[in-house]
C-alpha cells in the first residue's frame, strides 16, 4: 500500500496504529470534509459509516505530502468508494457539494448545538429535535426534565463550547496535584488525553493517577473530590466507583470503550482574573485513577486519540487473538493476562512498533 509523490513511495500500513500520525497534518481539506461526514453520521448512530470515514480521514493525516491529484490514491488502504468520491470532489471543486449540504442541514446544525450540551448524546438530541427543538431557547421551553449533568451543561454551555488551552489545563493540573498529595502523599499523577498527544488546545482535561502501593488509591477520587468541592473549585461532579475485576477464564466482556476505573466526570471552576465580573470559567475534566498494577494500560488507554485505540484494539482482537481494555492485555490463545510496567511494553507484546503519543493523532 503506496503512495506516489514524483518517484517517491510511502509505505501505509492499514492499521492505525502501525503508523505515525503527528499533528502536522497535510491534508485538512480532505479530513476535515471526512470529519464531518463522520460526525455525521455518529449524529444518526451509524457506527459503521463513522468509523469508515474516520478510517480514510486518518490514511490522510499520516500522508506526508498534500494530495493534489487521485492518482495519489492509488493502493491506499481504508479508502472506500464513498471517502474516495468526497476526496475527488474537494479536488475538483474545493468543496464538496455532500458536506456542504450536509453540514447546512436544519439537522446537523440542531444536533450539533444539542449534543454541545454536556451530558448530551445523540439519541437525546435525536428524540429533542424530532420533537422540534432546535436551540438552546426552545430547549429551556420546552418543559423537558434535564437530568443534573444537562442542567450544569446548559448552564455553563459557553464556557465548555471554549477551548481549553495548554496553560489552563497545567493551572488545574497544579491544582488537582495539591488536592492529590495531600489526601494520598507518594501518588502520582499524569497528563493524558489529547494534550499528552501534544494538542495546543482540547474540549477538556483528563488526569490519570495512581499510588505505587497497589491497593491505596481505592477511595482516592471521592477523597479529591471532597478536597476540591470544599475549597468551592467544582461546579459538577459524579463519581463512578471501581468495578474491574480479573477472571481466570479472561475478560468478562468483549473490549470496550467505556473502562471501569474509579473515576470523576467533572466541570471544574478555574480562576482567571482576566474575565470580567466573575473571575472564573467552567472547565471539563475527567480524573480516573488507576491501580499501579493497571496504570501502563490505562495510560495507554486514556492517551487517545480514540481512533487510534479503536485501531490498538482492532489489531489485538483481529490479527493477534488478544483483548485489550484500558486495564490489561489477555492472550487468547495462551489464555493468559500479558503484564506491562510501561507503554513501551505493551505495543512488544503487540507486536508493533512503538509509537510515541505525539504520534498517536490519527
Ligand atoms: P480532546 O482534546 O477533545 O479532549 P481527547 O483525545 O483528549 O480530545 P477525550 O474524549 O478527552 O479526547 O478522551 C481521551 C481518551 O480517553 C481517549 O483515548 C478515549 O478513548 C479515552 N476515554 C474517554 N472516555 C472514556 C471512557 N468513558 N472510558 C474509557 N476511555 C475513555
Ligand atoms: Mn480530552
Ligand atoms: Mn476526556
Amino acid at each position: 500500500q503506496k503512495v506516489k509523490e514524483e518517484s517517491v513511495e510511502f509505505l501505509i500500513p492499514s492499521y492505525a496504529c502501525q503508523r505515525r500520525t503527528s499533528l502536522d497534518n497535510h491534508n485538512t481539506n480532505f479530513t476535515d470534509a471526512l470529519s464531518h461526514l463522520a460526525e455525521n453520521a455518529e449524529l444518526n448512530n451509524e457506527d459503521g459509516r463513522a468509523v469508515a470515514f474516520r478510517r480514510a480521514a486518518a490514511v490522510l493525516k499520516a500522508l506526508p505530502v498534500k494530495v493534489t491529484s487521485i492518482t495519489q490514491l492509488r493502493g491506499l488502504p481504508c479508502l472506500g468508494e464513498h471517502s474516495q468520491r468526497v476526496i475527488k470532489d474537494v479536488i475538483e471543486n474545493g468543496v464538496s457539494s455532500e458536506v456542504e449540504s450536509t453540514i447546512h442541514s436544519e439537522r446537523f446544525k440542531a444536533l450539533k448545538l444539542l449534543t454541545g450540551i454536556f451530558g448530551v448524546g445523540a439519541k437525546t438530541a435525536d428524540r429533542w429535535f424530532k420533537e422540534g427543538i432546535q436551540n438552546l431557547t426552545q430547549l429551556a421551553n420546552s418543559g423537558h426534565d434535564l437530568n443534573r449533568a444537562q442542567q450544569a451543561g446548559l448552564e455553563h454551555y459557553y464556557d465548555l463550547n471554549q477551548p481549553v488551552t495548554k496553560a489552563e489545563a497545567e493551572a488545574i493540573g497544579d491544582i488537582v496535584k495539591k488536592a492529590v498529595l495531600d489526601v494520598l502523599p507518594g501518588s502520582e499523577i499524569i497528563l493524558t488525553g489529547g494534550f499528552r498527544r501534544g494538542k495546543i488546545t482540547g474540549h477538556d482535561v483528563d488526569f490519570l493517577i495512581t499510588h505505587p502501593d497497589e491497593g491505596k488509591e481505592v477511595g482516592l477520587v471521592s477523597k479529591v473530590v471532597s478536597w476540591l468541592t470544599a475549597r468551592g473549585l467544582l461546579l459538577y461532579q459524579k463519581n463512578t466507583r471501581n468495578s474491574y475485576l480479573e477472571s481466570e477464564d479472561g475478560p468478562a466482556q468483549p473490549p470496550s470503550n467505556m473502562d471501569r476505573f474509579e473515576r470523576c466526570f467533572s466541570i471544574f471552576k478555574l480562576e482567571k482574573k482576566e474575565i470580567p465580573n466573575r473571575n472564573w470559567r467552567a472547565v471539563r475534566v475527567d480524573l480516573v485513577v488507576s491501580p499501579i498494577s493497571q496504570f501502563a494500560f490505562a495510560v495507554l488507554g486514556w492517551t487517545g486519540s480514540k481512533l487510534f485505540e479503536r485501531e490498538l484494539r482492532r489489531w489485538a482482537g483481529q490479527v493477534k487473538s488478544m483483548s485489550l481494555s484500558s486495564h490489561a492485555l489477555y492472550d487468547n490463545k495462551q489464555c493468559k493476562y500479558l503484564r506491562a510496567t510501561s507503554e513501551e511494553e505493551i505495543f512488544t507484546h503487540l507486536g508493533l512498533e512503538f509509537i510515541p503519543p505525539s504520534e498517536r493523532n490519527a
